[in-house]
């Protein structure tokens, strides 16, 4: 079988098929051999793995996995895809092609059906349209993950791997490390896909945690209190929980809250860590006892 991680195969299977790029799904594929390679050995998979692949595009990504995983379950949105993936795929025995819309799909179903009781792991090039929804799905439904190993917008993968005190540091972070590690693989160059994007790209590694970085009353409030510390990023912890975050008594109830979890209320939401949030969260969720 051809590879088709290389410029001409992938013009001369695109043009065979008279395929047109749809922007809107975020179809950038990759040419990129040396890149395919750090994704696929960033996944650690072996012949015993499953693994789920969102956005095959022509199946580039899907033939390298194919030849290390045991099974792989790769998920389409353009149906215009599907048959191309059919001639692409078609000495792949351990590979199933599911049309359908990865935020619609019930995944562990999918697994269930497909995967069994694998080692699964999801690894992709994601569409950069929906990448946040994509991953907070696989994080908050709590999907059985071993891993997940993808290619997103440079700034989002910075955003999801930041530490406290910067300005990548946010929402997004938090809700990442607390259900995972990520470590950053490599960057990649525009050059690296057909067409190119307007961005640069990272492909970013989340280890799975066994349990969640931090041990919390209410995983909701912690949330729910995480999102109104970053409402608006110049605002100190205590004008931003006092905005956003309504309890009885406003401003000194937050007050009362910030000097209970040991946490300065001129401080901005940027510069606390994960256990400080969950100290934050766990005096608001003693307030309702
Ligand atoms: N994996 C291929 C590669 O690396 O060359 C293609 C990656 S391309 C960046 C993203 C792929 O995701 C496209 O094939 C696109 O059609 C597909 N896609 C977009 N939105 C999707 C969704 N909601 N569910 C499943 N696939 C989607």
């Amino acid at each position: 079988m051809k590879r088709l991680v290389n410029p001409s195969v992938t013009r001369q299977v695109i043009d065979q098929f008279g395929f047109h790029f749809k922007k809107q799904l975020g179809q950038n594929f990759l040419i990129d051999a040396n890149i395919l390679g750090k994704i696929v050995e960033a996944a650690e998979l072996t012949e015993v793995d499953g693994a789920i692949e969102i956005g095959p595009g022509i199946g580039t990504l899907t033939q390298a996995l194919a030849e290390r995983a045991g099974k792989v379950v790769a998920i389409e949105k353009d149906d215009r895809l599907i048959p191309i993936l059919s001639d692409t795929l078609n000495e792949y025995a351990n590979v199933s092609v599911h049309h359908g819309d990865v935020l619609e799909i019930d995944l562990p179903e999918l697994i269930a059906a497909y995967l069994g009781d694998r080692r699964v792991s999801v690894v992709a090039n994601l569409p950069y349209y929906v990448t946040t929804p994509i991953l907070m799905k696989l994080l908050e439904e709590r999907i059985p993950l071993h891993a997940i190993v993808v290619m997103v917008q440079k700034e989002v993968a910075e955003r999801m791997a930041a530490a406290p005190g910067g300005k990548e540091y946010g929402a997004l972070t938090i809700a990442v490390q607390y259900y995972s590690e990520p470590h950053i693989v490599c960057r990649v160059p525009r050059t690296a896909f057909m067409p190119q994007p307007n961005v640069e790209s990272i492909v970013i590694q989340l280890k799975l945690r066994k349990k969640p970085a931090v041990d919390v009353i209410s995983e909701a409030l912690f949330f729910q209190v995480v999102k109104a510390s970053f409402a608006q990023r110049r605002k100190t912890i205590l004008n931003n929980l006092q905005n956003n975050f309504p309890v009885s008594g406003g401003r000194e109830t937050v007050l009362h809250v910030l000097r209970e979890a040991d946490i300065d209320p001129m401080r901005r939401g940027e510069t606390l860590s994960l256990q400080e949030f969950a100290r934050l969260s766990d005096q608001f969720a003693l307030l309702e006892q």
